[in-house]
């Protein structure tokens, strides 16, 4: 089963929630990340001093690189004598990240003469700046030993190191580029300071870690932001579908509806329409005739009463349906004489009404003698029949319909005192 809209985002919400609340939990105060340079695999230390510029000094490594220490025999003959313990991490096009940690937690043991100023580099390589072949122009990230921070637990925050200036100088480095850079840390050094005298000293690095949390906060909280942002604008594109698709279902059901009730009108229409005529003959029946003549106001007419003459033999002598035959014939003959102006109605059983709009008497008397000839002559009458029919005309002039109907009426009655198969006037 799908899983409803509202189900859905309500779902995502809440995970979402879940989601955040424990990251931040987890973020601000679970463990943190750590990193203990002296455990890592790639590690190897190194000792040097002043003979590579002709200088006296001797510096010996006397530990491992997991537990790296120098004796260090600083002497006169170099300008600026010194001793150096160099732990490499890489090589220095590779380097290692140690921007997003936090601080270094480093414990310094020294021994020997005093003071002991010594400093601690953390060696960076960036294009901008690395020189290939010259070992000087990778950044000199700087933080100084004073005399009382040995051999205790230091916890030294990373956005204390800043370049030696020494450094600066030598190369030049533009002010955008006279900060820490720690994104690509190939090598950890010891050097002697300046101001330490020529004497005998001990060194050893015990600890170097590196601590911080698992990712920047300003990375961590707009990731976070983000994904609120991404849900906020699922939640706003899923809404805009569903009233989308919610109004296009609506519209199709109004239009729907609209057809229906369309099609009933239409079908309303039809029955209204079929309900005025005759099924036999296809005439006007009697309801619609008395519509049309409701219809028609003071219009001037003249009306045709039609009777067909002895119209009870047909029926006795070649049976009803014969006499329903004789009957279309009839209306398709009378019909045929008729124009536009002209409505043929059956006033009832073999009776019709012929009403003929804007018919003076004269003219509806030539037509219904038309007419009458026709179906004297009629050559098609069912069973070689001979059939005839008596008419009673009458011409409006101003009459109440009734009273003009009635004249009608009454001709058709003369018509048929006169011998039938005749056309009288009213
Ligand atoms: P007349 O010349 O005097 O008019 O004689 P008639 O026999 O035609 O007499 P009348 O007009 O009074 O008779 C009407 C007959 O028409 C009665 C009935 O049997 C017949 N009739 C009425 N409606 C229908 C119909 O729908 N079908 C058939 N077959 N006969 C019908
Ligand atoms: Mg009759
Ligand atoms: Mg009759």
């Amino acid at each position: 089963m799908i899983p409803s809209y509202s189900r859905m985002t309500n779902l995502l919400f809440w995970f979402l929630l879940a989601i955040s609340l424990l990251a931040i939990l987890l973020f601000e105060f679970g463990p943190e990340q750590r990193l203990n340079i002296l455990a890592t695999t790639e590690l190897s230390a190194k000792a040097q001093d002043d003979r590579v510029h002709g200088g006296r000094s001797v510096t010996t490594l006397v530990g491992d690189e997991h537990r790296p220490a120098i004796d260090c025999q600083l002497r006169e003959g170099y300008e600026f004598p010194f001793c150096e313990l160099i732990l490499t991490l890489s090589e220095p096009e590779r380097g290692i990240d140690l921007s997003h940690f936090d601080g270094m937690r480093v414990k310094l043991r020294a021994e020997g003469g005093q003071p002991q100023i010594w400093r601690f580099f953390l060696r960076n390589y960036d294009p901008s700046y690395s020189r290939p072949g010259d070992d000087i122009s990778h950044k000199f990230n700087e933080v100084m030993f004073r005399p009382n921070d040995y051999n205790v637990l230091q916890d030294v925050p990373l956005d204390v190191f800043a370049p030696s200036s020494w450094w600066v100088q030598q190369y030049n480095i533009p002010l955008a580029e006279q900060g820490a850079d720690l994104r690509h840390i190939y090598a950890i050094e010891l050097a002697s300071g300046d101001r330490m005298r020529p004497g005998n000293y001990q060194l050893e690095l015990e600890q170097l870690e590196f601590y911080g949390r698992w990712g920047k906060p300003g990375d961590f909280y707009r990731y976070l932001l983000m994904s609120w942002l991404a849900y906020g604008v699922l939640l706003f594109l899923m809404q805009y579908l569903l009233v989308g698709d919610k109004l296009r279902k609506a519209r199709a059901a109004r239009l729907a509806a609209e057809a229906l009730s369309q099609s009933l009108s239409e079908q309303n229409r039809r029955t209204e329409e079929e309900a005025r005529y005759d099924p036999l003959t296809g005439a006007l029946n009697r309801l619609g005739g008395e519509k049309l003549l409701g219809e028609l106001g003071e219009m001037p007419l003249s009306f045709i009463y039609i009777d067909i003459d002895h119209f009870k033999h047909v029926n006795d002598a070649h049976g009803h349906p014969m006499g329903d035959e004789v009957l279309k014939h009839m209306v398709s003959e009378v019909l045929r004489h008729c124009d536009a102006l002209c409505r043929l109605v059956r006033w009832g059983g073999e009776e019709f009404v012929l009403v003929c709009l804007h018919y003076e008497q004269a003219r509806a008397e030539a037509l219904a003698e038309r007419i009458r000839g026709a179906l004297e002559s009629y050559p098609n009458w069912p069973l070689g029949l001979k059939v005839t029919a008596s008419f009673g005309v009458a011409e409006r002039r101003g009459d109440p319909l009734e009273k003009t109907l009635k004249r009608a009426d009454e001709a058709l009655y003369q018509a048929k005192e006169r011998g039938r198969n005749r056309v009288e006037v009213g």
